[in-house]
């Protein structure tokens, strides 16, 4: 199996984050890299650089640039923290229909791209996101490999069209999915795994006809994160399904979800499959009350593989770092065994 990464992934790595107005460690820590290269055992090679193109096939430029420049920005300012904190969001509770604009003021500016303030922009972040979604981009274009793995981190299901969160700052699998219907596929299914329903790919995908998107996750409704999107109902223009899970799941919910979406991708006509590869559904995950085990990953990643298409597998979350590679070696290795009916 061929692996994509980039070192620069790892120039990002948040200390901190403000949640619920308290500074807490960073999670989503560089170390996870580490971790994943240890335990997979893939052929890596070297992500290339995504074109501007890829990246706007899914973002507006408005957030490009806001993620690219808002750091040198801000240390030009002055301001004593050494990450953007956003303290003004335009909501529309705010603005009542008026047009965002773009504030003169960097700490105004800080919160016009941004949806929560765990999320931060500091050193290396954008040389991190950007180097991400290239590899994405890479994994895309040489998806004639069967299965390749992006080890892309920060992860991106979270980010939308023109807004980051969620330890999220661009849609890598988003980029994947453009970039493989870029390349002649006619409809691609996005399949997200991770424990958090994925946003940011739901909206940017919404109504699309050519990009199912389907995802297992914890029940936003049951208090978890996004809160707001992820719920049964939300179908878009049909190509959408959402199989949200009460805490405390363990594999059996877990693989009917995952068998259900598989179904209906395949009902779809997918010609390729994007998978949003998290495990922090995982029983010993800080970030998640689901509780898959090991051997429900494998089974997890043969169901995927039974799909029986070009894959492209982009790696999300996963946040205990003794159990992370191993977790995401084992849904590796279901998909590819599962592919080739060997191993
Ligand atoms: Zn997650």
């Amino acid at each position: 199996m061929i692996g994509i990464w980039s070192p620069a992934t790892l120039r990002h790595d948040p200390s901190a984050e403000i949640w619920i107005g308290l500074r807490t460690p960073g999670t989503e820590v560089a170390e996870r890299v580490h971790r994943i290269r240890d335990a997979v055992a893939a052929d890596w090679v070297p992500a290339e650089e995504a074109p501007w193109s890829a990246l706007t096939s899914v973002h507006s430029e408005g957030l490009l640039r806001h993620l690219r420049d808002v750091y040198a920005e801000w240390v030009a300012a002055g301001y004593p923290q050494d990450r953007v904190v956003p303290y003004v969001f335009p909501t529309e509770a705010m603005l009542g229909g008026l047009p965002g604009r773009l504030p003169a003021a960097v700490h105004g500016r800080a919160g016009r791209y941004a949806y929560d303030t765990m999320t931060l922009v500091g050193l290396g972040t954008w040389e991190a996101a950007f180097a991400a979604a290239g590899a994405a981009w890479t994994a895309a274009r040489r998806v004639s490999d069967g299965l390749v793995y992006a080890l892309c981190r920060p992860p991106g299901h979270h980010a939308t069209r023109d807004g980051y969160g969620g330890s999220c700052y661009l849609n890598n699998a988003a980029v994947a999915a453009t970039t493989l219907l870029a390349e002649g596929c006619a409809k691609v299914a996005v399949i997200d795994v991770d424990a958090h329903h994925g946003n940011g790919t739901q909206s940017i995908f919404w109504e699309r006809a050519d990009v199912f998107y389907g995802s297992v996750h914890v029940d936003p409704g049951a208090g978890w994160f996004p809160h707001y999107m992820g719920f049964a109902d939300e179908t878009g223009g049909g190509t959408n399904l959402n199989v949200p899970l009460a805490p405390e799941s363990g594999d059996p919910a877990w693989l009917a979800g995952v068998a259900r979406v598989c179904e209906a991708a395949a009902r779809f006509g997918a010609e390729a499959l994007v998978v949003s590869l998290g495990v922090d559904a995982a029983a010993d995950d800080p970030e998640s009350p689901l509780r898959v085990t090991e051997d429900g990953y494998l089974e997890t990643g043969r169901l995927l593989g039974g799909l029986g298409l070009p894959t492209v597998a982009v790696q999300e979350g996963g946040y205990h770092l003794e159990t992370l590679g191993p977790l995401v070696a084992t849904t590796l290795r279901g998909l590819s065994t599962s592919k080739r009916g060997v191993e």
